[in-house]
């Protein structure tokens, strides 16, 4: 399948999927994910009039955002991948949103990395929803203050909360961690009153469960750009 039929077929599931939550189709932003495709893959998908593209490995994007800023300077940059905190000073300087802040420090950094010629860096808090001893995200129980205390750094912007859940089958199935993240969204804004925007989940194979249940950023990579290879180390 070409890029552009498989851009306007996620372009289209999006859209029914909104439309059947009775939601604005524009309420949901797409993320491309373009991790382990080359610099004209991104091009390309600008062409078609992709904006955000999504990347998870810091010194592949870097090469990347070189390599395109002079012809397409109003793309946005989203890091989604696990973040060393040794590796935060390229992603603080370089890229528009990072939606995998697990922990304090990371954020301190890059509050402190930020260059003051840019304006705050928009961060989500990446959730360990389905509290698996393997995955990165903050325990449940420790969002909220983590939420509370990322708030408080005048170089970022708190926009939400981001998830990978488990791989489940089947839309019900699917949408029940996504629901519990949109929960947890609201009791942060009751309880620790911030506002958040942003529900930053699902991917090429539940995007639509997501959408049900309020997401208002889907991240698809393979399902836009095709099956990745397997990484070299
Ligand atoms: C790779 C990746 C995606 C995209 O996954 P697909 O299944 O290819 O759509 C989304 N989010 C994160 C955090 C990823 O690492």
């Amino acid at each position: 399948m070409s890029l552009e039929h498989s851009l306007a077929s996620v372009r289209q599931r999006i859209e029914q999927a909104a439309k059947s939550a009775g939601r604005d189709p524009r309420s949901v932003t797409l993320l491309a994910v373009s991790k382990t495709f080359p610099a004209h893959d991104v091009a390309h998908a600008a062409s078609l009039g992709q904006i955000d593209f999504g990347e998870n490995y810091v010194q592949e994007a870097m090469d990347k955002i070189a390599a395109l800023r002079p012809d397409w300077p109003a793309l946005q940059w989203h890091f989604i991948g696990p973040l060393q905190s040794n590796k935060t000073r390229d992603v603080a300087a370089h890229f528009d949103w990072v939606h995998s802040i697990d922990r304090l420090k990371l954020a301190q950094r890059l509050n402190d990395q930020r260059p003051a010629d840019r304006p705050p860096l928009q961060v989500c808090i990446q959730v360990n929803v389905d509290d698996e001893a393997t995955k990165s995200g903050v325990r449940v129980e420790d969002a909220g203050a983590l939420a509370a205390a990322v708030a408080a750094l005048p170089r970022l912007r708190l926009r939400g909360l981001m998830c990978i859940p488990e791989a489940r089958t089947g839309t019900s199935a699917q949408r029940e961690p996504f629901a519990r993240l949109r929960l947890l969204r609201d009791a942060m804004a009751a309880e620790h009153g911030l506002a958040l925007d942003t529900l930053s989940m699902g991917m090429s194979a539940d995007l639509e469960a997501a959408i049900l249940e309020g997401a208002t950023l889907v991240r698809v990579g393979s399902a836009i750009f095709g099956a990745r290879s397997p990484r070299s180390p």
